[in-house]
């Protein structure tokens, strides 16, 4: 194989770029994530979004195909069962799940896809993505969060001892991420997040892959002028 010019040096790398990195964002329920997501999508526009699938019914301004892929429960099972579903979990009745190829794609092309899920979503992606980077998003007390759950005052003792339950074992799954911001203020925890993500960006491991192409290419270009 000969020496390969400057111009198909290019072309390679943008053939087989550095896969994105897959940035998970999860936390408790009532804790923000929709809130902050949205204002990180408006930040930094060059991160892909996962659009997820739900059987829940859309909310007023929920568009089809952009805040969700609206299903029935058979279609979202029948995804399941043919392997469409990177994961899925149940949530407040209704089943979510986030389609296995388009963040592949994403991913392969070297974007970096962002999914904002609830807490057992989060582990099945950390299973199948190792390298995924999942952040944990925290209210600025937990005093905050159970008045967002007490203080609508519109459930029975029962139901808020549920909920808290609920809750508590959400909050312990906090051991298996990476990193965890509180949403004390959206930007600030933007700020945060988009550090994580330059972070773990910039992890030799990862950058040490685009070493080893110039090694590569170099020995190439070696072994061609000898
Ligand atoms: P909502 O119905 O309020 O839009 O979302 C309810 C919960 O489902 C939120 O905690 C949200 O993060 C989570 N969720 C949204 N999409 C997915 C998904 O694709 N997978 C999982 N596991 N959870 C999701």
């Amino acid at each position: 194989m000969g020496a390969m010019n400057a111009t198909e040096v290019r072309e390679r790398e943008t053939m087989c770029p550095l896969p994105g990195l897959l940035i998970v964002l999860s936390g408790p329920s009532g804790v923000g994530k929709g809130t902050v997501c949205a204002r990180l999508r408006q930040r930094n526009p060059e991160i892909t979004y996962s659009v997820s699938a739900t059987t829940r019914m859309p909310r007023r301004g929920e568009v089809d195909g952009q805040t969700y892929f609206f299903k029935t429960k058979e279609q979202f099972q029948r995804m399941i069962a043919a392997g469409d579903l990177l994961e899925w979990a149940q949530y407040a009745g209704y089943l979510y799940g986030t389609p296995r190829a388009f963040v592949q794609q994403q991913l392969d092309m070297g974007h970096d896809v962002l999914l904002e899920i609830e807490v057992q979503g989060a582990q099945q992606v950390r299973t199948q993505f190792p390298e995924a980077v999942c952040v944990f998003l925290l209210p600025p007390s937990i005093e905050v969060l159970r008045d967002r759950i007490v203080g609508r005052g519109t459930e029975c003792t029962d139901a808020l001892q549920a909920r808290w339950q609920a809750l508590e074992s959400e909050l312990r799954m906090v051991h298996a991420y990476d990193y965890a911001v509180t949403n004390d203020d959206i930007d600030v925890a933007c700020v945060h997040i988009e550090g994580i993500v330059h972070a773990e960006k910039a992890r030799a491991s990862r950058q040490a892959r685009i070493v080893e192409q110039w090694l590569q290419e170099e020995v190439t270009n070696v072994i061609s002028i000898d």
